[in-house]
């Protein structure tokens, strides 16, 4: 049985989803005025892993996230300067050609570091008539004022304000701290619309029933999510700076809107921390996936780097860690490649076809074998709220353990890999085709080529030729579904 912690009620809790064998999931996505750093990056390698359990445990999943393509939408302060019109600035592009710059900088990010794209990413700005709808209902139910050419949300009107970051009642309603914005009845009403800009010039605005403007920070991602999920659905997920004040505010409109309970089951990563401080994106000066990358790490470092932490305990990173992830990363590669040899070149070249997605548990259970055991295990340590660390540590008693036929070693490795993203078998793989390759002296390599070059061209004449000539020196040659594939005769 799984069981995850729940932000809503501060436990674990079994997880029974609201449809049997189905799992709707929402997280919080990137805001686009400038690149992920890696602290960004933990959170949705952590959702990632979520998903991926799902996935592994028999669930079908919709993974909706969204993608924040307004800068102003960002934070409630009335200072300061459009974060998406600074970008522009500097870089001399539009708000909108920044947006699709750094929404395609994310998804080469999270691609490199194997996240599974989710099923619907939505832009903030392809749905402002979803988000002008639910103020509506919002409004129609009494909840909100308007003050100053804005519109707000009356905290007053929802006594369960603050349930999920366990804000007390007493100090909203003392309004003991000193509220920026003038205009607020409480220091925690919130902004739906806009018409009057906290900024001093303004690059996205639509018509609207308030006047012409944009829309609150919150807003987007309870319009969204109910949109592609529903009015009530399973999980919400995100970093958990969005515990006071974004989810609990998308708490208290969604549900404001439908007078239903909304998500059952909160879900929060830890923060990744350098020097006790958190990364912020818009203080500037963090650290990038590219930057990891041209120092030589590469990007399967920093998701083995978070495999090592469970997922809510804070990070902290230094790239001596790093520096330890990688070489216990490309250790284990090692030992899949060893065991990849001990198997022999076969089984090794049917794992490498089914890795990922494909190899099922159901076939090693059926075997006698402690292969087995290492799965139930590692199954249990998923079910016990995402356990990362012990289920890597599962798969290093599995490469270790010398009773465990390396074929039924492999199979089990491929299948624990659907949830911790590693590519074990296909870089193992690789990593022995490089040995290979420094077997064959660069003449034969370079026919290979050419006659994969050939074959590209679909010029069958001359690829058989050179299939003629290597044959002639030694080399059989083989074309499957994955490449050509050679080996000595
Ligand atoms: P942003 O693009 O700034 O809205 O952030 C995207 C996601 O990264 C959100 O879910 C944040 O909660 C999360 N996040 C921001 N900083 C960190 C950090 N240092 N460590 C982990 N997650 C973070
Ligand atoms: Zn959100």
């Amino acid at each position: 049985m799984l069981k995850l912690y729940n932000t809503l009620g501060r436990t674990v809790q079994e997880f029974h989803p609201r449809n049997p064998g189905k799992v709707d999931l929402y997280a919080c996505g990137p805001t686009v005025y400038n690149f992920a750093h890696i602290g960004n990056l933990r959170s949705y390698l952590f959702e990632d892993f979520l998903r991926r359990s799902f996935e592994y445990l028999g669930y079908e999943v919709t993974h909706v996230m969204n993608v924040t393509d307004v800068g102003h939408l960002t934070d409630d302060a009335d200072e300061g300067e459009d974060k998406m019109l600074k970008s522009a600035r500097e870089r001399e592009m539009s708000v909108w050609e920044i947006a699709q710059f750094y929404a395609d900088a994310f998804f080469a990010d999270t691609d490199r570091l194997n996240i599974l794209k989710p099923q619907v990413v939505c832009r903030a700005t392809d749905h402002i008539d979803d988000m002008i709808k639910l103020i509506q209902r919002i409004e129609e139910n009494g909840f909100t004022y308007s003050a100053g050419g804005n519109l707000y949300f009356d905290i007053s009107h929802f006594p369960s304000y603050g349930e999920l970051a366990l804000l007390d009642r007493s100090d909203l309603k003392s309004g003991a701290r000193v509220a920026i914005d003038p205009n607020k009845r409480n220091p925690q009403d919130f902004v739906l619309w806009f018409t009057q800009s906290k900024f001093g010039r303004q690059a996205m605005v639509w018509d609207s029933p308030w006047g012409r403007g944009y829309p609150g920070w919150h807003i987007e991602c309870s319009a969204m999510s109910t949109r592609y999920l529903g009015e009530q659905f399973d999980i919400h997920c995100g970093g958990v700076d969005h515990i006071p004040v974004h989810h609990t505010n998308e708490i208290a409109q969604t549900e404001a809107a439908t007078g239903k309970k909304w998500v059952n089951y909160w879900l929060h990563g830890e923060f990744l921390v350098m020097d006790d401080a958190k990364m912020s994106k818009s203080a500037g000066g963090f650290i990038t996936l590219d930057s990891l990358i041209d120092a030589g790490f590469a990007a399967m470092d920093y998701r083995f780097f978070n495999l090592g932490a469970h997922y809510r305990t804070q990070l902290q990173f230094t790239f001596e860690s790093l520096t330890a992830a990688r070489s216990a990363r490309l250790r284990l590669i090692d030992r899949v490649a060893e065991l990849m040899k001990a198997a022999g070149t076969d089984t090794s070249q049917a794992l490498q076809e089914e890795s990922g997605t494909q190899a099922r548990v159901t076939d090693i259970q059926q075997r006698a074998g402690s292969a087995s055991s290492y799965l139930d295990a590692f199954r249990n340590h998923l079910e016990d709220d995402l356990n990362a660390p012990r289920c890597i540590a599962e798969v290093w008693g599995l490469v270790k353990d010398d009773r465990v036929k390396p074929s039924d070693a492999l199979q089990a490795l491929s299948d624990m890999d659907r949830v911790l993203g590693l590519r074990l078998i296909s870089e193992a793989w690789s990593k022995l085709e490089a040995s290979r390759e420094d077997m064959l002296t660069p003449d034969l390599l370079d026919l290979i080529r050419r006659r994969e070059d050939a074959r590209r061209e679909r010029d069958f004449k001359t690829a058989d030729e050179i299939r003629g000539i290597l044959k002639d020196r030694g080399v059989a040659i083989e074309d499957g579904p994955n490449g050509t594939r050679w080996k000595k005769l």
